[in-house]
């Protein structure tokens, strides 16, 4: 048994859930131990998630920006090429810094960490496998699962991280694939599609649904398509791939109708499967303590973390609810606070969704579907980016701000932005949401000029009156 008997807190899994519930509780003065199997911090978001495909978004945008449009702003020189193991280690570096990085928070926090598979003894108690090989017992008076999430396979679909790939061999291709087929048309899966595209693949995405990101407002998700139309990448929707043949020199898909139908066949040189994410409890022995969970795996909590298990928690991407970085670290948080004798709050329907691509699509709040399903009488404000002094200044004017407000009211119901920077624009939005901000309120804040911030303004002042600038 380890030296740490007397935990107030153990965390399983290091992820964004768990190492910001294992810093805040160490902060809040409890004694934490935080249990991770990956020999590094950070989870899936820092390791094959969030991180490493920011890291190649931004560096195969600065490619493309180089190839097609320095030259519009004068900017000229010979010749540009792809160093592609130059750019996977740009961002392997990024993040190797960044685990290392939580690391070292954990130390000046005082929680400490072990790395190895945990699972569930008694309620209490955790059995780690270590990964130098020993075996240990952590116990805690409270236990919080904070085991994320793993890729979701498809029937007749096997990933060898080759020419199969997830979206972690989608973060590590060693050659640019010339034909990429892309299955499943989520943000993750239109995310890693973009970075190929860019660096040159022809890329397809085939999606079982009708529509690219369903849960995007409708509005915004057709411009979005078309700009991505725009961009080279192809669209096959309401359609499924039966099974895939690796036995040639690449891949050759079957594809079939959603409804059924004649099936036609489809040539790629490397297949990313991006149909989801399914919640990851394997290993963990959850049966030998009762923990419930739903049909889908994801363990069932009340409002404050606490699963059918006294003294059992969980939090994050294994838990219902948006399967995001910021939401698990909120999660995190507040469960903390509730274990230390606070109140702690999530408002699950204000979590901000980004998108990553160029332009990035953000939201907070509701889509105008949802407004119209609840029956709400509301009234929309929308901006083009093309009449935004900054936007055209620096000839990226692509997208728009729609903002949705209560009819009577003026609160502010749902924003819905698609531009460069659209994901930093966003919360100027989630705090009106969460400050049960009018439209008017938006529209009466000076905001600089020149700058893309104004089309929220001019937004806000097109849903209760009228904007100056279109
Ligand atoms: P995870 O990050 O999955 O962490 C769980 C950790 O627990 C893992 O490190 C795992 O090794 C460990 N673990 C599991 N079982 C055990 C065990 N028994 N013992 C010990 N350790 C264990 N989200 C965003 O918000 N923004 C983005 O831009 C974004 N981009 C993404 C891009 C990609 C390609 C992917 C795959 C995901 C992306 N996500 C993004 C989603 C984000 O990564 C997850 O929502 C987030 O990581 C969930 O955090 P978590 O702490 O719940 O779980």
């Amino acid at each position: 048994s380890s030296g740490s008997d007397d935990n107030d807190v153990v965390v399983v899994g290091g992820g964004p859930g768990g190492y910001v519930a294992a810093i805040k509780a160490a902060q809040l003065g409890l004694k934490t131990t935080c249990i991770e199997k990956r020999g590094a911090l950070g989870g899936t978001c820092l390791n094959v998630g969030c991180i490493p495909s920011k890291a190649l978004l931004h560096s195969s945008h600065m490619y493309h920006e180089a190839k097609h449009a320095f030259h519009n702003h004068g900017v000229k020189f010979s010749s540009v090429e792809v160093d592609l193991p130059a750019m996977m280690s740009q961002k392997d570096k990024a993040v190797s810094n960044l685990t290392r990085g939580i690391e070292g928070l954990f130390k000046k926090n005082k929680v400490t960490y072990v790395k190895g598979y945990g699972k569930f003894i008694s309620p209490s108690e955790i059995s780690v496998d270590t990964i130098d090989g020993e075996n240990t017992v952590v116990k805690g008076k409270n236990i919080i699962i904070a085991t994320g999430s793993d890729v979701k396979s498809l029937p007749g679909i096997a990933i060898d991280e080759k020419k199969i790939v997830s979206s972690t061999g989608a973060l590590a291709l060693t050659e640019i694939p010339k034909k990429l087929v892309v299955v499943g048309a989520g943000y993750i899966g239109l995310e890693m599609g973009s970075v190929w595209r860019r660096l040159g693949s022809e890329v397809t995405v085939v999606e079982f649904g009708p529509d690219i990101v369903p849960t995007m407002d409708s509005e915004i998700r057709k411009q979005f398509q078309r700009s991505l139309e725009k961009q080279g990448m192809k669209f096959v929707l309401k359609t499924k791939v039966v099974s895939v043949d690796t036995s040639g020199d690449g891949v050759k898909l079957t594809l079939e109708p959603a409804a059924g139908g004649d099936q036609t066949t489809f040539e790629a040189d490397v297949v990313l499967v991006s149909a989801g994410r399914v919640p990851f409890t394997s290993g963990l022995d959850l049966d030998k303590i009762g923990v419930e969970t739903d049909k889908g795996g994801r363990i069932l909590v009340n409002e404050r973390f606490s699963t059918n298990v006294p003294g059992v928690y969980a939090i994050g991407d294994v838990i219902p609810g948006p399967m995001l970085a910021h939401k698990a670290e909120e999660d995190g948080v507040a469960c903390v606070e509730y274990l230390a004798g606070k109140v702690g709050h999530v408002d699950y329907d204000l979590v901000p969704g980004v998108v990553y691509t160029h332009p990035e699509v953000a939201s907070v709040g509701k889509t105008e579907e949802q407004v119209k399903s609840l029956g709400v009488e509301y009234r929309v404000g929308k901006f083009p980016f093309m009449a935004n002094s900054r936007a055209k200044a620096i000839d990226d004017a692509e997208g728009l701000v729609k903002i949705l407000a209560d009819k009577e009211t003026d609160k502010i119901l749902g924003v819905h932005i698609m531009a460069p920077n659209a994901g930093e624009l966003i919360h100027e939005a989630a705090i009106a949401l969460q400050y049960d901000a009018s439209s008017e309120d938006i529209a009466r804040v000076c905001h600089a000029h020149p700058t893309m911030s104004e089309a929220l303004k001019e937004a806000a002042m097109a849903t209760y009156d009228k904007p100056i600038h279109i």
